[in-house]
């Protein structure tokens, strides 16, 4: 079951059902693509047509952001629940470590991938790291990187360099790379590695994870603005 917001369709699962879609995308062998969608994604990919093409072809897309549910609910297709990327990376770690499920990190600054990796598997014991890349490599090293992935033979490969240019990296390089799955992962390794920390869990609670990213961030606040353009969108989606 899945919903389309803005021309963009998002599945309707739980974090549960997610893990195990994942599950079965590793026993077919094939190649596959999740996207995790929030607001800010949706409404840039309303605005462009290739990306949006590129969810639309992905094999999972996951309601990140309570702005997406919101939407849902508000076109009249509610969705069960929020499925956020760092969420989804950390019961795949739970659910691999018991699997021998493979995986690679990709993006971020230099070190940091391999400081997250390393704290995965602190987190989940005998979970197994393929291989980490850091995420500023030029156009001359992407054949390196993709041999040396290639060669590791991930299950998963996660990538973090921001949204939307993990999206288009992915789709781009999914066929060559032959693994079962690849998804994009935002700024989940500065997460798990430290150096950037998730909002306090009442602020989770009260939805207000972008006001935190702002006032932590204030570069952010453009991106930020796309929320209320969204919210017009839907609603005015909603309305026809
Ligand atoms: N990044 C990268 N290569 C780039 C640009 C960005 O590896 O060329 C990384 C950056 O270091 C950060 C992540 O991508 O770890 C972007 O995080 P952000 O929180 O901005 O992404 P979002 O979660 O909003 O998609």
């Amino acid at each position: 079951m899945s919903t389309t917001i803005l021309g963009n369709r998002v599945d309707a699962l739980t974090l549960a059902a997610a893990v195990a879609r994942v599950g079965d995308f590793i026993a077919s062998g094939s190649s596959h693509h999740i996207v995790t969608m929030n607001a800010e994604i949706a409404y840039l990919a309303y605005r462009e047509p290739r990306l949006q093409e590129v969810i639309n072809s992905a094999d999972l897309v996951t309601a990140d952001g309570s702005g997406i549910l919101w939407a849902a609910r508000s076109l009249g297709t509610p969705l069960p629940e929020r499925v956020t990327g760092i969420d989804l990376l950390q019961a795949l770690a739970a659910e691999g470590a018991r699997q021998g499920w493979r995986f690679f990190l990709y993006g971020a600054a230099p070190g940091v991938a391999a400081a997250a990796a390393k704290r995965l598997q602190q987190e989940h014991p005998g979970l197994i790291i393929a291989g980490t890349s850091h995420g500023y490599l030029g156009p001359d090293a992407m054949p390196i990187l993709v041999a040396e992935i290639q060669a590791a033979r991930p299950h998963i490969l996660l990538v973090g360099l921001g949204a939307p240019k993990q999206e288009y990296w992915i789709a781009a390089h999914l066929q060559e790379l032959q693994v079962p799955v690849a998804m994009g992962v935002g700024g989940s390794f500065d997460v798990l590695a430290g150096r950037v920390q998730r909002a306090p869990l009442w602020m989770q609670r009260l939805n207000l994870e972008w006001l935190y990213r702002v006032i932590k961030e204030p570069k952010r606040v453009k991106r930020t603005l796309a929320l209320p353009k969204f919210m017009l969108a839907v609603r005015q989606e909603a309305r026809r």
